[in-house]
């Protein structure tokens, strides 16, 4: 069986064609500045790759495109459009909704775009992800949504819940949802296998340390808490994100700067964290160069990312009463090894050691346990795979069906 992976944004659209028989990658790319230009990018398995500027006005040309290539003569790995058995795509936004992976059906679809108020950018483009899938690969082609938010719906209320007045609950659904919940549950799993120990007995944090970041906490396979909430701004600071803040400064900067909601928006969520305390870079490999050279706001907002790990880390510590293993996964969590570093020798009160020498060799998609067997803690770095976690599930209900 074939699956193809979509995760549709409003201007980009990323796609990967992946072999169930043996979960190989047969080709992936990514369709760019859909709406505004186009621009194309394809590469198979077996290194063949090509890109374009093509002009893509809509969701429908990008899926034309990501046919094309499929089906091409040169750069192509199928022979036939028949041969992608389903489609599963990455939802955001599942809300109360969907607490697991489900067929998508015209029930659906609504379902995932009532939940529109709650994730303006992301779900208005995978309904449009969703409609443009039906139109180029035929209505037959059954479609899966896999959404971030499923694996966090085991939460308590207790930690779900803000305390703001109980009726905007109500009325408009606010409470923490959290994100990136396919990397946690990929991680979660992958590390209970390497540990050669069923989940259920387990109590593990994955940490989820890219562009946007999240930590959670994970009892016997099910979350307990999370980072992000409603949205994914919540948390710590990230590439562009602040993170959770004293909400007062969202007030005072508005009035002071006569800010409009949109205006705050923007500014919380692009000009803020490692950007915004830096001035550098929302890039941590630009901002971690900058601190060598000895720049001292890049080292301050290093410090920072440092810190506010060590504590959701300790903090949900206490939550779980306790904590077999700890995750380090995605572009930063994979590959800076010096927050890693940091963090881990912090938590020597937990009985935290670490290897320093393998730590540092395990970037670029590499595995590994990175703790001593002294540790108290087992720590793992894991790359994560939401891809793979989406053609599974897909796989699986489209057996079922
Ligand atoms: P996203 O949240 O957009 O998926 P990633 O998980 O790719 O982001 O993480 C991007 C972050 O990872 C950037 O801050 C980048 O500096 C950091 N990073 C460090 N080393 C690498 C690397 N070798 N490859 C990719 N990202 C890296």
């Amino acid at each position: 069986m074939k699956v193809l992976v979509i995760n549709a944004g409003s201007s980009s659209m990323k796609y990967q064609l992946i072999d169930m028989t043996d979960e190989s990658v047969l080709a992936k790319g990514i369709c760019e500045r859909i709406g505004a230009g186009g621009h194309f990018k394809h590469k198979t398995g077996d290194g063949r790759s090509y890109e374009t500027d093509v002009v893509m006005d809509n969701h429908t040309e990008a899926f034309i495109q990501i046919k094309n290539a499929l089906l091409d003569e040169k750069y192509g790995v199928i022979k036939d459009l028949s041969e992608v058995s389903a489609v599963g795509h990455r939802i955001v936004q599942g809300g109360s909704l969907f607490s697991q992976s489900t067929l998508i059906d015209e029930k659906v679809i609504e379902g995932i775009e009532s939940l529109i108020p709650l994730a303006p950018l992301h779900n208005q483009a995978h309904v449009q992800g969703i409609r443009a899938c039906m139109e180029v690969f035929g209505k037959d082609v059954p479609e899966v949504a896999v959404f971030d938010t499923a694996f966090h719906s085991t939460m308590p209320q207790k930690a779900y819940m803000y305390p703001i007045p109980y009726e905007y609950y109500e009325k408009y659904a606010i409470r923490r949802y959290g994100f990136h919940g396919t990397s946690h549950r990929y991680v979660s799993n992958r590390c209970a296998e390497l540990m050669g120990k069923d989940i259920k007995d387990l109590k593990i944090i994955t940490c989820h340390l890219g562009n946007g970041s999240s930590i959670t906490a994970i009892d016997g396979g099910k979350v307990i808490d999370t980072s992000m909430g409603l949205t994914p701004l919540d948390g710590f600071l990230m590439g562009t994100r602040t993170g959770s803040l004293d909400p007062s400064i969202v007030t005072f900067i508005a009035e002071k700067e006569k800010l409009s909601p949109a205006e705050m928006d923007y500014m919380l969520n692009k000009k803020s964290g490692f950007l915004g305390i830096s001035g550098v870079s929302s890039d941590d490999r630009d901002v971690s160069a900058a601190a060598e050279q000895g720049n001292e706001r890049a080292k301050l907002a290093i410090e920072m990312l440092e810190y506010e790990i060590l504590k959701f880390i300790g903090s949900y510590i206490a939550a779980l009463g306790g904590c077999d293993a700890l995750v380090f996964t995605a572009g930063i969590g994979e590959n800076q090894y010096s927050h890693r570093e940091k963090v881990c020798h912090q938590m020597k009160y937990y009985g935290v050691e670490i290897d320093d020498e393998l730590n540092k060799k395990t970037i670029h998609g590499a595995e590994a346990k990175i703790s001593t067997p002294n540790s108290k803690i087992d720590v793992f770095v894991i790359p994560t795979n939401e891809e793979l976690v989406i053609a599974r599930d897909t796989k699986a209900l489209v057996e079922n069906k």
